[in-house]
């Protein structure tokens, strides 16, 4: 009787914690597709040909047949999985090349393979930074990174969202612990902007510190060769940690990594708990991120066609007359300002088989509600023509644009 009130106490608590978030209007409901992931989708509820401008397929690889191929030839070969963590007997001759060809893409010394990318995040703080050393964390950077940082003993600045007085100061506070590492998003995935990595590392050699980036809206398709911000903003030789994901860009299985130098490296193996203590990643979705790789290594073709797309609705969508935020990346936030807005434009826009989603608080700050917009290299102009179009109907229809 004693438990059985126990679970009546906890259902109870758990309604009204519902109740509460549906009150608040931030309820999360899931769209079911009924079809592979791509720029055209089904889903369940009847709606098919649907343009779809909220994956983070920015390279249109999760359904890429070669991409496909890869992933069924290393499940027949390899098995369905390893049933074991990688020291055990987790680790295939796969897991060593795909390694060998994140730490080759990004030209670091060797990388880290983990079940995600906020894996890799959680385990490399404390595995890293001891008390005796300090940690600089943008305010907006990805949730996988704060609770990295607070998994860690280390001291812990925050400093305001890509504002390098700010940065400095904190860095000059921070001169009296051993060692100051600089964490941020190589791109921001709420407002599509780049962190100023030029200046940040500017900023990190004159206060002798590390500077680490979270690629995952970056790896694949920002800088001439899709290598990442690093790439894009010239600072490949100065920025010494990268983590990054396989689950947007690089095929869109799942699993992350951590790509640096071989002694990092090889202490997170020893020291990484969602590394020591997590099953290994399964073949197909190794063979999936390896034969993207290959893609991408054999060619710069698809990351300047992500480039051009993007361009093309940011600039149609401002001539519209609404604002993008961000620059140049293909994460273009329509800035609404109002939740309401944001939320039944999105809802006309599937209305008009656009699928697009609306953020707003507490995912972004109160009065900067948006639609997110996200561009893949797999979009034909004729989408994003289409998606702009829908935007202008509907935007004028509820008052977002005169
Ligand atoms: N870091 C950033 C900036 C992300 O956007 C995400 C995914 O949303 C992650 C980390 C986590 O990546 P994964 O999906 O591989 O766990």
């Amino acid at each position: 009787a004693a438990s059985g009130s126990a679970v009546a106490q906890l259902r109870r608590r758990l309604e009204s914690e519902l109740e509460d978030i549906r009150g608040a209007g931030t309820w999360k409901s899931e769209r079911v597709i009924a079809s592979r992931q791509g720029p055209h989708l089904r889903l369940t509820d009847g709606g098919a040909g649907i343009l779809n401008f909220c994956a983070n397929n920015y390279l249109g690889l999760s359904s890429h047949p070669e991409v496909i191929r890869a992933a069924v030839e290393a499940l027949e070969k390899f098995g369905a999985g390893l049933s074991s963590v990688r020291f055990i007997c987790g680790t295939q001759s796969i897991h060593k090349d795909l390694e060998e060809k994140i730490a080759r893409f990004h030209q670091r010394e060797d990388a880290i393979l983990y079940a995600s990318c906020f894996d890799a995040n959680a385990g490399i703080f404390e595995a890293l930074l001891t008390p005796e050393d300090a940690v600089l964390s943008d305010e907006l950077n990805h949730a996988s990174i704060i609770d990295g940082i607070r998994l860690c003993k280390a001291n812990k600045y925050r400093y305001k969202h890509m504002d390098m007085q700010d940065l400095e100061a904190k860095l000059q506070d921070a001169q009296k612990h051993r060692l100051r590492l600089v964490a941020t998003d190589g791109a921001f995935s709420m407002d599509g902007d780049i962190a100023p990595l030029r200046e940040i590392c500017q900023l990190a050699q004159k206060y002798d510190a590390l500077v680490f980036i979270d690629e995952c809206h970056a790896t694949g398709f920002l800088g001439p060769n899709g290598r990442g911000t690093d790439e894009l903003l010239g600072v490949m030789d100065k920025v010494t940690i990268i983590n990054s994901t396989l689950g947007k860009a690089l095929g869109g299985a799942a699993g992350g990594y951590t790509t640096g130098p071989k002694p990092l490296i090889d202490l997170l193996r020893q020291r990484s708990r969602p590394y020591l203590f997590s099953n290994s990643l399964p073949p197909a979705v190794v063979g999936c991120a390896s034969k993207a790789l290959d893609l991408l290594m054999e060619s710069n073709a698809i990351a300047q066609s992500m480039a051009a797309k993007t361009q093309r609705f940011r600039s149609k969508m401002t001539a519209a007359g609404f604002t993008i935020s961000g620059k140049d990346h293909p994460i273009c936030p329509v800035m609404l300002g109002d939740a309401r807005l944001a939320s039944v434009m999105a809802e006309d826009m599937l209305n008009r088989g656009i699928y697009v989603i609306g953020f707003s608080y507490p995912v972004v700050p109160k009065g900067k509600a948006r639609i997110r917009v996200q561009i893949s290299a797999v979009h034909s102009d004729e989408d994003i023509d289409r998606c702009v179009e829908a935007f202008t109907e509907v935007g004028r229809k509820h008052g977002a644009l005169p």
